[in-house]
């Protein structure tokens, strides 16, 4: 079972914030697939208590900071490409950016400690990835996710969109379809709330 979200926690874009018969859910800022709502961008979920309204707001006039050498950000993968990733970054060092411009790649020999033969089998598109700022060039940085904490932390399943379960070091499997998917895992995978601070 997935669990559901809280008032106060933070929701990155495209994650799951509960069922219908549960939350009544907003219009701007969630979207329902099969009687699950989902968030349509990332920020704090608020839940009216008596009307059991849940929607996602976001702060403005969070301040921006500029990104440093060795800073661990949290981010969406956008794009695979032969040897690298595209990232978007939702959080840097557990403060949340939203509306957030910064962009980072991982290269292919950056993922792992071990031999990684091909991007899909480490990352897909959707995923919400920790990762370590190495270099900076202009507006692009390039990220590590070798280490232990560093890795994805969510994956939907492929097939049906489902949140993948973990199984095995850098294994993943759908309990609704039954798919399994590989992935370079962060060690606590599957528990993103728990990692994040506002
Ligand atoms: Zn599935």
């Amino acid at each position: 079972m997935k669990e559901s979200k809280k008032n106060n926690e933070i929701a990155l874009t495209g994650q799951y914030l509960g069922v219908v018969e549960e939350y009544l859910p907003d219009k701007k800022s969630t979207f329902v697939r099969d009687g699950q709502i989902f968030a349509t961008k990332t920020g704090i979920v608020s839940i009216d208590k008596e009307r059991r309204a849940i929607e996602i707001k976001g702060h403005q006039d969070e301040d921006r900071k500029i990104i440093k050498i060795n800073d661990i950000i949290i981010g969406t993968i956008q794009f695979l490409r032969l040897y690298s990733v595209g990232i978007s970054f939702a959080t840097i060092n557990n403060k949340i950016h939203f509306n957030s411009s910064y962009f980072g790649n991982i290269h292919v020999s950056h993922i792992s400690h071990k031999f990684i033969e091909k991007i899909a089998d480490a990352f897909q598109i959707t995923d919400i990835v920790r990762a370590k700022v190495i270099k900076q060039e202009q507006n692009e940085y390039s990220l590590s996710t070798v280490g232990n904490n560093l890795g994805v932390i969510h994956a939907d399943c492929s097939i049906c969109g489902s949140t993948l379960e973990k199984i095995g070091q850098n294994k993943l499997k759908c309990s609704r379809c039954g798919n399994t998917e590989n992935r370079k895992l962060a060690s606590d995978y599957g528990n993103v709330t728990e990692n994040l601070r506002y």
